[in-house]
């Protein structure tokens, strides 16, 4: 059997949600045997999303192989259950740069270099690279952007030669749409949809399925006509209400029989589906028996998309704990004006990733105020650090006690780069990226949460734990409970006399799943549960 592939472009409007039906798509797949691996292609011209702004872009998801990638990336790793590497995310910034290297090594033998072929080439390798890597018998690719944008032409056409190259019956072209809401007339309209398979074709790709998104139910009637009008049968014709969850799509797309005839377009085999698990687990979503409020202390929580991953392990967390989590969003500086009132009532404080000054002394009373009052705590990556500089200020008296990244003449630089913590002059400070492996100390909270000694978890940072200053933190209260299997870096720590406040050098939120919820999630989970009625039996053991 040949490898398939299924492309999955979106029209109409952005986020318009192609992201998850590309990751669900991954999961029905799955669900009946088949071995996915899904990949992205973002049409922007950076080389990867790491140096964008989170206005810009949203979370950097990082994979395990170290690569800063689209936030898509998350959602196919949560739906997959399954772990990605570099090879599944892929930008126009890439494909240029590989093109434009290549060049410069004379490897086009003096031709001219032209989008087609050589740009379409290379696209086209990267698109069977991933499927090859994985080993996959379907590759789920996803095009960044809206068909029509200028950028994202090549990879279309790539994606038009693709189709040809293969079997008929190996590739298959899902458009997503959107069904606009006109209440003057009380109807959904499908003129946009029309307009933008019309553009498809002009590009020479016909959509074998459309998904048609919308705030209000698709009639019968407007399935047809979608159908008469862009030329797909109308079982292909799929609508896709707005749905309470993100992790209802998959279901919604069963249920539509999505699955079956996309199997039978690509001839193969309809086998009994298994979505038990996932509709068990959605169920309990739907269903909490209770409720936790946790506080997110950042500064860019006007834009919950820069917080996605811990977002979703908090929703993963509380649904094993039979519980919803309702996240109050906490801007930093309105901290740092003194507004503890913010926190007031919360059950449990998060101070994420971050990067840059801005609103750093608000994080800083975030985890002052959950220390003193025993609220639980949990510090990811920035937010370990803020845990330790709050630490070294306010139980060891360390004034001016900061990282070097935000005073870099601190008196006590309890966090600094690793050059500075050996003495290397040339601060050369590449981030430290990717899954690294971490050793925990028996007896320790984060042991004990974790079940095992050693853990693997992914880092995107340039500053750690100082050690010079690890002996006075631990003998003050502040212990390493984890670190590089060589001792030399702390990437767990966590305070002693506390019901739970940790802090992680790593970003746990990555691997966390709706089945499989992260150990340090559902600990916190857990303690603001314990915070906020001591007598409540959680489900989960
Ligand atoms: N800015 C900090 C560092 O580079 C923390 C980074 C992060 O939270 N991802 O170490």
């Amino acid at each position: 059997m040949g490898r398939k592939y299924i492309f999955v472009t979106g029209g109409v409007v952005s986020s318009v949600g192609k992201g998850i039906v590309t990751a669900a798509l991954g999961r029905l797949l799955k669900s009946r045997g088949l071995s996915v691996v899904l990949q992205k292609l973002d049409p922007y011209l950076n080389v990867d999303p790491g140096t964008m702004s989170p206005y810009q872009h949203g979370e950097v998801f990082v994979t395990a192989d170290g690569a800063e990638t689209d936030l898509d990336l998350g959602h196919y790793e949560r739906f997959l259950d399954q772990d990605l590497t570099g090879l599944s995310s892929i930008t126009a910034g890439q494909i240029y740069q590989t093109v434009i290297a290549k060049e410069r090594r004379g490897d086009y033998l003096g031709r001219t270099i032209q989008a087609i072929p050589h740009v379409t080439n290379e696209i086209k390798a990267r698109i069977r690279m991933v499927g090859e890597a994985a080993q996959a018998q379907i590759v789920v690719v996803e095009v960044g952007g809206t068909v029509g944008d200028i950028e994202g032409q090549p990879f279309l056409e790539a994606i038009r030669q693709m189709r040809n190259e293969e079997e008929r019956s190996d590739t298959l072209s899902v458009h997503v749409t959107f069904l606009p809401y006109l209440s003057t007339t009380g109807e959904l309209k499908t003129k946009p949809t029309q307009h933008s398979v019309r553009e498809l074709r002009s590009l020479g790709i016909q959509p074998d399925v459309i998904i048609c998104r919308s705030d209000l139910a698709v009639g019968e009637e407007l399935r047809e006509k979608v159908s008469l009008f862009c030329d797909v049968p109308k079982e292909a014709v799929v609508p896709l209400l707005t749905m309470p969850t993100i992790y209802d799509v998959p279901l919604v797309l069963e249920e539509a029989g999505l699955t079956n005839y996309i199997l039978h377009r690509l001839d193969l085999p309809t086998s009994e589906g298994d979505l038990a698990d996932w509709r068990r687990w959605v169920e309990q979503l739907r269903t909490p028996r209770g409720q936790v409020e946790i506080a997110l202390v950042g500064k860019y929580v006007e834009l919950p998309d820069a917080y996605l991953s811990v977002k979703e392990a908090l929703i993963h967390a509380g649904v094993a704990h039979g519980v919803g989590v309702r996240i109050r969003w906490v801007h930093s500086q309105l901290l740092e004006e003194g507004r503890l009132d913010m926190l007031e009532g919360v059950h449990g404080v998060i101070v994420p990733g971050g990067f840059g000054e801005r609103g750093i002394e608000g994080k800083v009373v975030a985890a002052r105020y959950a220390r003193e009052r025993g609220i639980p705590y949990l510090g990811l990556c920035l937010g370990m650090q803020v845990m330790v500089i709050e630490y070294a200020r306010h139980v060891l008296g360390w004034r001016g006690a900061h990282s070097t990244e935000f005073d870099p003449h601190t008196p006590y630089p309890v966090i600094c780069l690793m050059e500075e913590q050996l003495g290397i002059v040339d601060k050369g400070g590449t981030m430290r990226l990717g899954s690294y492996p971490c050793s925990l100390r028996p007896g320790t909270q984060a042991h004990h949460l974790y079940g095992t000694e050693t853990i693997w978890e992914r880092h995107r940072h340039r500053y750690e734990f100082n050690i010079q200053y690890r002996e006075a933190l631990e003998r003050a209260g502040l212990v390493a409970s984890g670190t590089s299997p060589e001792g030399t870096l702390v990437e767990i720590c966590e305070v002693r006399d506390h019901p739970f406040m940790i802090g992680c050098q790593f970003h746990p939120e990555f691997r966390s799943r709706p089945g499989r919820p992260h150990p340090l999630f559902l600990g916190l989970v857990r303690a603001a549960l314990a915070c906020q009625r001591p007598a409540f039996a959680s489900p989960y053991t």
